[in-house]
C-alpha cells in the first residue's frame, strides 16, 4: 500500500507511532511542535527536530549554500519558540555528496551560525555521511518554564485565533521561482522564525500555539483536533504582506490560498481569551485577529465572502 493510500503523511506518522510507549516524564510525545520533556522541578526540555532534503525542501538553482543553513535552523528555532520556550543546543546531521566542494558547506555553516548566533544557539554535535542528493537534519534542544509552555491541545472554546506577522508570502516566493517570473523573494528563501522574546511575551496570555509550517488551515486543523473544537477563520482577516499581494497578482493566483495551504512562514498561530487581548497589546502587537474557536460539533470552516467553506488540507509530502 502506498502512502497516499492511508491519507498521507499526517495519517503515515499515526500508523507508525501507535506504539511508541510514554512515561510521566513526558509531558507531551509525538503530536505538537516538540516533544515536551519534565527536568527537574521548574522546567520542561524542549526537542524538536526538521530536515530538509535537496529537490524537495530546496534547489540549488535558487538557494545559496548559506540559505539552506539559515532557512535549517529558522525553521527548528521556530518549533521551540511556538512552544513558548527558549533554543538552546543543536545537533547537525548531514548526507553530502561525494564531489561536494568545502566552499559549499563553508557558506552552508556561515548561514547557520549567522542564524544559530540570532537566537543564542550553540552546534554541538552532529553525523556527516553520503549519498545521492543533499539531506540535512537538525535537532535543537530548549526549555521552557511549565507555566508558560504551549501546547497545540490547549486551545478553549470562545478563544479568538490570531497570527503573528503575515502569511503567504513564502509560497509567494516558491511559486515566482517555480514559474520563472520576477518578484520578491526573501520570504521563501530566507524566512525568519519569530524571536524567543515574541513567543514568551505571547505565551503569558495565550491557550494552545503552534508554528506555521504547512499553512494556517493545517495550523488550525492541527490544534482543533489536539484541542477536540472547532474553529472558523474569516478569510478577508488573514493578514498579507504588500509583497504577496503584488506577486499573487503576477501568477493570476489567489494569495490567501498561499497562506492557507502554502506554509513555511514560521509566523505563529495561537488562541487566546478576549479578556487577555489588551494586555498582549500592551506588550506585542504585530499580530491579527482571524478567527475563533468554536465547539467540536461545529466543524472547521473558513467563513470567505461570508460563506462557509471547508479547510482543505495543507501542504503533504505525499498527498
Ligand atoms: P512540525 O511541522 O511542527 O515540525 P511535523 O508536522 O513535522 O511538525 O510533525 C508532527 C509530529 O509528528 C511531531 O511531533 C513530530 O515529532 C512527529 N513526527 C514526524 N515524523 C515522525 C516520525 N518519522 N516518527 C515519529 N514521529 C514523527
Ligand atoms: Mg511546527
Amino acid at each position: 500500500m502506498k502512502i497516499k493510500e492511508i491519507g498521507g503523511e499526517f495519517e503515515l506518522i499515526n500508523r507508525v507511532t501507535k506504539s511508541s510507549g510514554s512515561n510521566p516524564d513526558i509531558i507531551c510525545g509525538i503530536g505538537d511542535d516538540c516533544a515536551v520533556i519534565r527536568s527537574g522541578e521548574n522546567e520542561y526540555q524542549l526537542i524538536t527536530t526538521d530536515m530538509m532534503v535537496e529537490n524537495d525542501h530546496f534547489s540549488l538553482k535558487w538557494f545559496t549554500p548559506a540559505q539552506i543553513g539559515k532557512k535549517l535552523m529558522e525553521s527548528n528555532v521556530s518549533d521551540i519558540i511556538a512552544m513558548g520556550g527558549k533554543p538552546e543546543y543543536a545537533f547537525l546531521s548531514m548526507s553530502l555528496k561525494r564531489d561536494t566542494e568545502v566552499e559549499f558547506l563553508d557558506g552552508f555553516y556561515s548561514g547557520l551560525y549567522e542564524s544559530a548566533g540570532r537566537h543564542g544557539v550553540l552546534l554541538l554535535g552532529g553525523d556527516t555521511t553520503h549519498g545521492t542528493e543533499y539531506v540535512f537534519n537538525l535537532t535543537l534542544l530548549g526549555r521552557v518554564a511549565p507555566s508558560l509552555c504551549r501546547l497545540r491541545s490547549m486551545a478553549q472554546p470562545g478563544d479568538l485565533i490570531a497570527v503573528t506577522g503575515t502569511l503567504g508570502g513564502s509560497t509567494a516566493g516558491l511559486k515566482l521561482l517555480l514559474k520563472d517570473k520576477e518578484g520578491y523573494l526573501p520570504d521563501h528563501l530566507e524566512p525568519r522564525s519569530r524571536t524567543r522574546e515574541d513567543g514568551e511575551a505571547i505565551a503569558h496570555h495565550a491557550h494552545a500555539m503552534i508554528d506555521v509550517s504547512d499553512g494556517l488551515g493545517s495550523e488550525v486543523t492541527h490544534i482543533c483536533n489536539r484541542s477536540n473544537t472547532g474553529a472558523e477563520i474569516i478569510m478577508e482577516d488573514i493578514p498579507l504582506s504588500a509583497t504577496t499581494i503584488a506577486s499573487a497578482q503576477i501568477l493570476n493566483a489567489d494569495p490567501y490560498e498561499f497562506a492557507l495551504y502554502g506554509g513555511e512562514d514560521f509566523e505563529l498561530v495561537f488562541t487566546l481569551p478576549e479578556k487577555s487581548l489588551g494586555e498582549l497589546r500592551s506588550v506585542f502587537s504585530d499580530f491579527t485577529l482571524v478567527g475563533k474557536i468554536t465547539p467540536k460539533e461545529k466543524g472547521i470552516h473558513i467563513i470567505k465572502n461570508g460563506e462557509k467553506t471547508p479547510v482543505l488540507k495543507g501542504y503533504d509530502h505525499f498527498s
